[in-house]
């Protein structure tokens, strides 16, 4: 009796988007089916360690592909698990996969192309079928010994049906019906070269037709000396693996025996955003024990941080009764992890020497992974530091290691910390008035402009016993350090001590609270910066207050110390003008205080300061 079932609403809408868009895309199809046909024999493969009751357990583990040009079918079959009754509504009916359903909820409400945005991040899996099908059957059979035959029918549309199956052997055959547009999929030239593009180290044979060689390459690649695999076969490799269509940046064949085994091919890609069509959505590695592949994204191969590297590893010392949630607190796995994260940042270190170009190009879409490494793996801290790279004041274009920047700074007299300027982006910090007393004396400072870098300070505090330094440090001092350039010597004129005084009183008696103390600068000395914004000692929230502005969080203007620039114009201006000037005092020392704020990337909202801005040229211009 045939019992007729409605689709999911979500898988509705996905099958609408797939039957009617991704023309040129469609022979991903054939990749899906092939995919789900491997994952059902690897799992028979998996059942057959643990369990003892399985029907057929000797059947050969293999994928055939046959096309019917009379009938314009095309049938996938394989010798995997199988589905019962209840798994194939649960699984060809719904969408199960993790992940999805809170997608889904999160995506309710609002706009946009639901459907696509699930391919986009789960992949298109079995539905993608309708692509090339209108209508699509398939039996299966499962393992378990007393499974019943199952027929999953469906157009696509609205519903589904179910039937009694009549397979007698155990796996799953998909029958699909051909469009009148999709019958080159009908031909065997054409499925061979779809299956070795997309398929081809699939690690079971997959046969077309009555053909007895499978057409797929099937050894794993990893397992081949490295001697023997060229680079096309890497890069093919590469992209059957990820989709990317760029070959990846670097890659990283490697083995070892001791003390644990393994076989481990790892790949960097150019960019952090997979494909759309990338079949693999999480991040993780591949990982197999003896061939046996016992989860598709292995996460605790690697720390987090590299979990853009892509790849798989094989190992002869895991047990192969390792079950997929046991893997987490395996010692061998530990001990993978120590090596493969090992190799990883060798390579880089490797290619930053030998191949500068392609290490920056990495830096520049990776860099701050190194970075978030060097705050949560301390553990790993020494091979990190060599990756860093920085913009810096006198190489502003050029990347500049720790290790550059320690041998300039001993042309200098008496450096002896690294110096750092933080700000939201290098053209903002570069107008830092903190900068100043470091260009007059030719001292190089390195630009902190990334978000993680306001946390890259609590790990990277001193490099070579050489401490770093914020140039807004309260305590700066540069008497000692470098030689004053003859131009920044400054001959404009200051005001007396009383005077300069009463304008310190004034900000003080204007800013209030917002102000730790309002003093005068010794290291302000040229006449670019009126003011700067400096630290006190102990405040050990400045860098989370920047933070907190960057993620939009709930932000306090944090409490600094104001100091003036007594050599120039506007604070010798407010001296001559504190006792007529009136409410244009009051506005320059307002503006005086946010520009410093906004120069320092702490201002919380920009836009405010407009209105002020009018208001002083309204009163420069005499109104
Ligand atoms: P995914 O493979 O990512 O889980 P799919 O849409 O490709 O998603 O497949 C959905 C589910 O249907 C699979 O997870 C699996 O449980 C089941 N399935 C599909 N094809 C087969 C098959 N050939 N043998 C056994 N189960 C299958
Ligand atoms: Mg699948």
């Amino acid at each position: 009796m045939t019992a007729t079932y409605t689709f999911q609403a979500e898988i509705r809408q996905l099958l609408h988007t797939l039957i009617h868009s991704l023309y040129q895309d469609r022979e991903i199809f054939l990749r899906e089916l092939i995919s789900n046909g491997s994952d059902a024999l690897n799992r028979i493969q998996f059942e057959t360690l643990t369990q003892r009751d399985i029907r057929d357990a000797d059947a050969e583990l293999v994928i055939r592909i046959t096309a019917d040009s009379e009938a314009n079918t095309l049938t996938i079959s394989d010798t995997g698990v199988g589905m019962t009754r209840e798994e194939v509504i649960d699984h060809l009916g719904t969408i199960s996969k993790s992940g999805v359903r809170a997608f889904l909820e999160q995506a309710k409400g609002a706009n946009g192309n639901v459907a696509t945005d699930i391919i986009g991040q789960f992949g298109v899996g079995f539905y993608s079928i309708f692509m090339v099908a209108d209508k699509v059957e398939v039996h299966t059979l499962s393992y378990l010994p007393d499974a019943e035959p199952v027929l999953w029918t469906s157009t696509g549309e609205e519903t589904y049906e179910i039937d009694a199956g009549t397979r007698t052997t155990r796996g799953t055959d998909v029958i699909l019906y051909l469009k009148e547009d999709a019958h080159e999929f009908l031909e065997t030239y054409r499925l061979q070269q779809i299956i070795k593009t997309h398929s081809n180290y699939v690690a079971f044979p997959i046969f077309v037709g009555d053909g007895e060689e499978p057409v797929n390459q099937q050894k794993a690649i990893w397992r081949r000396p490295a001697s023997d695999v060229s680079d096309e076969e890497y890069n093919a490799f590469y992209k059957s693996l990820t989709l990317d269509f760029k070959d990846p940046l670097l890659r990283i064949h490697t083995t070892s025996d001791a003390p644990t085994q393994y076989y481990a091919l790892l790949y960097l890609p150019t960019s952090r955003e997979p494909s759309m069509f990338s079949p693999r959505k999480e991040a993780g590695l591949q990982l197999y024990a003896r061939k046996i592949l016992i989860q598709d994204y292995c996460t605790d191969l690697l720390p987090d941080y590299l979990s853009f590297v892509q790849g798989a590893v094989d190992s002869e010392d895991l047990p192969l009764n390792v079950s997929r949630e046991t893997v987490q607190a395996n010692k061998i796995m530990h001990a993978l992890k120590k090596a493969i994260t090992g190799k990883v940042l060798r390579q880089l270190k490797d290619t930053s020497k030998n191949e500068p170009e392609v290490y920056i190009q990495f830096w520049e879409e990776f860099g701050p992974f190194i970075k978030q490494g060097m705050i949560t793996d301390p553990e790993n801290k020494e091979r990190l530091l060599p990756l860093l790279r920085f913009h810096s004041t006198t190489h502003p274009d050029a990347l500049v290691t720790l290790d550059e920047y320690v041998e300039r700074m001993q042309e200098v007299k008496g450096q002896e910390a690294i110096y750092y300027v933080l700000g939201d982006t290098q053209s903002t910090a570069a107008r830092s008035p903190h900068l100043e007393p470091f260009r007059a004396r030719g001292i190089e400072v390195l630009y902190f402009t990334e978000t993680v870098d306001s946390f890259l300070i609590n790990s990277l505090f001193e490099y070579n016993d050489h401490p770093l330094k914020n140039v807004d440090d309260a305590d700066l001092d540069l008497s000692e350090v470098g030689e004053l350039q003859d131009n920044s010597q400054d001959d404009s004129p200051t005001l007396e001590e009383d005077a300069l005084e009463n304008v310190r009183g004034r900000f003080e008696q204007a800013l209030g609270e917002r102000v730790k103390a309002v003093r005068i600068s010794k290291v302000l000395t040229g006449t670019t910066s009126p003011a700067r914004l400096v630290s006190p000692e102990g405040s050990i929230d400045r860098h989370t207050q920047r933070v907190y502005r960057m993620l939009d969080r709930e932000y306090e203007v944090p409490q600094k110390i104001l100091e003036l620039n007594p050599h120039h114009p506007i604070i010798f201006n407010l001296g001559q003008h504190l006792a007529d000037g009136g409410e244009l005092v009051d506005t320059a020392i307002e503006q005086v205080y946010e520009n410093a704020l906004l120069l320092d990337g702490l201002h919380p909202n920009p836009a405010d300061m407009v209105e002020r801005i009018q208001r002083l040229m309204e009163l420069a211009l005499g109104r």
